[in-house]
């Protein structure tokens, strides 16, 4: 009883938006494992065991210290047995015998080269492994067509797998503002994704284009993309337009996590910050980088919906999209919050108006990571 007593239990809420997780980690040995465990499953097309792993992660994530005895885990959340198993293993040997196996796979080391490169999945990824392929090399003289996204994805291989930095970011945000400035005077960006939630490093760079006059906001990615292509600051680009139409009997795929906004997702040629800084010599070293960016356009109308969905963590948002249905009736996407009791769309210009309509303490950016 003594030992027991002494043990700090945690309690969880066991919706993710209902809690704040910073980036303060206090379990990173045990997240690190399940994370894994989650992306193994992804790779292999076993969403649901993602998601599980996933959700098991987020838990220990916002623990406000490490857990150091499988007793403190009693009444948390989302932790299955699996995950339990994974957990004892390394809180009694220090590493877990499924991750290291894992990590020694010759298929997972496969799977994670190949999805390496920009515009590969899992899918494509599984159908190469199959073929013999194993590696970028094996993949060069296979003579298996690549697409256009993939072949710019093999080009850029390293700088893509190379972490972005908050200055990166910032830099592409200052280019994208130019950009955006010179075709529609008035129109405003926000940086979002993991940057916005105070993370240093990311894997690309995330904007979001509005426009204070609803309607002004049309058209207007393909003319910064001109205007980008023109100045040389583009690798890669594909473009989608917006396809959203509000229906009066609400969201046609509620649950669907894809939305409709005018998109771009390219690759950058973004040119040295400062060689000093990086304390790298003036010669033999390339003067620019390769950058994965997004860029999206939203009306000013659905500007909350949109910073709220591309905000992120991806947890952070299924968790929140579960909640609105689940506990509330309510259908929420980046374009919208329906109301399904009252058949009606819930309007907001804010991030905390919505989560007010959904009945959750607001959470802001930096407590999402989830
Ligand atoms: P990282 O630092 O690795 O880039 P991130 O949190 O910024 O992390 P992203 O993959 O860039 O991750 O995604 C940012 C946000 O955009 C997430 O909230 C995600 O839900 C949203 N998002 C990404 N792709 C899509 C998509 N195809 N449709 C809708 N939302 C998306
Ligand atoms: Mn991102
Ligand atoms: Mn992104």
């Amino acid at each position: 009883a003594k030992c027991c007593s002494k043990a700090v239990v945690f309690s969880v809420p066991s919706y993710a938006c209902q809690r704040r997780t910073t980036l303060d980690n206090h379990n990173t040995i045990l997240t690190d494992a399940l994370s894994l465990l989650a992306e193994k499953a992804e790779l292999s097309e076993e969403d649901g065991r993602g998601v599980a792993f996933r959700r098991a992660a987020a838990v220990l994530k916002c623990l406000p210290q490490p857990v150091t005895n499988m007793m403190q885990l009693r009444g948390l959340p989302c932790l299955g047995e699996h995950s339990f198993r994974v957990i004892k293993d390394i809180l009694e040997n220090g590493t877990s015998s499924e991750v290291e196996s894992t990590q020694q796979s010759e298929r997972y080391k496969a799977l994670k080269v190949l999805t390496g490169i920009f515009g590969v999945g899992a899918k494509t990824a599984d159908r190469w492994i199959r073929a013999g392929i194993h590696n970028l090399r094996q993949l060069q003289t296979s003579g298996q067509t690549l697409n256009q996204a993939q072949r710019a994805g093999l080009q850029h291989y390293d700088d893509l797998n190379l972490p972005v930095t908050k200055a990166e970011a910032d830099a592409i945000g200052e280019i994208v503002e130019e950009a955006v400035v010179s075709v529609l005077p008035d129109a405003q960006i926000t940086l979002i994704g993991g940057f916005r939630r105070g993370k240093l490093t990311g894997h690309d760079v995330d904007l979001l284009i509005t426009h204070p006059d609803e309607g002004k906001e049309v058209g207007l990615m393909p003319k910064v993309v001109s205007w980008l292509q023109s100045k040389g600051f583009l690798l890669y680009q594909k473009t989608t337009i917006n396809s959203y139409l509000e229906s009066e009997e609400g969201p046609r795929r509620p649950s669907s996590n894809m939305d409709r906004f005018e998109r771009c997702f390219s690759i950058f040629k973004l040119r040295h910050l400062s060689r000093e800084d990086r304390g790298e010599s003036e010669s033999g070293c390339r003067l620019w980088r390769a950058v994965r960016v997004d860029l999206v356009v939203s009306p000013i109308s659905q500007f909350a919906f949109a910073l709220l969905g591309w905000t992120g963590s991806k947890l952070f948002e299924r968790e929140l999209r579960r909640w609105a249905g689940h506990e509330k009736a309510m259908s929420l996407g980046s374009h919208a919050l329906y109301d399904n009791r009252q058949s009606r769309y819930l309007r907001a210009t804010s991030e905390e108006e919505i989560f007010a309509h959904l009945g959750l303490e607001y959470i802001p950016p930096s407590e999402r990571n989830a």
